[in-house]
């Protein structure tokens, strides 16, 4: 029996600086795109689905790069301000329970 496989680490973190920087910068192309202009004009925010001013929402990565998420636009959604704040200091599991007290909505598939 081998005893050598550290095994207390259970959520190894893939996480490539290089990767992240070039995803990042994708984002950064991606909102001055034509299409995220568009998707923005809805002004519906992906989680609570209220209505807001274009102007108002934000760039969302649904799975967080740092996450091992891209830039892809699958993982990018509008987001409103309260809900990117929320986002940020929740845990995965806590956002998922906040999605769900939300109207008992589902976000819709993009
Ligand atoms: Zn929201």
């Amino acid at each position: 029996m081998k005893f050598n496989e550290p095994e207390h680490i259970s959520h190894p973190v893939v996480y490539d600086p290089a990767v992240f920087k070039k995803e990042k910068e994708k984002s950064r192309k991606l909102r001055s795109s034509a299409w995220w202009k568009k998707k923005r004009s809805s002004g519906i925010c992906y989680y609570c689905r209220k209505k807001f001013k274009p102007a108002d929402l934000t760039m969302d990565h649904v799975i967080p790069l740092s996450r091992g998420g891209t830039s892809s636009r699958e993982n990018i959604v509008p987001c409103c301000k309260d809900c990117n704040k929320k986002k940020s200091y929740l845990l995965p599991a806590e956002w998922t329970e906040y999605l769900n007290s939300l109207s008992g909505e589902n976000p819709a598939e993009v």
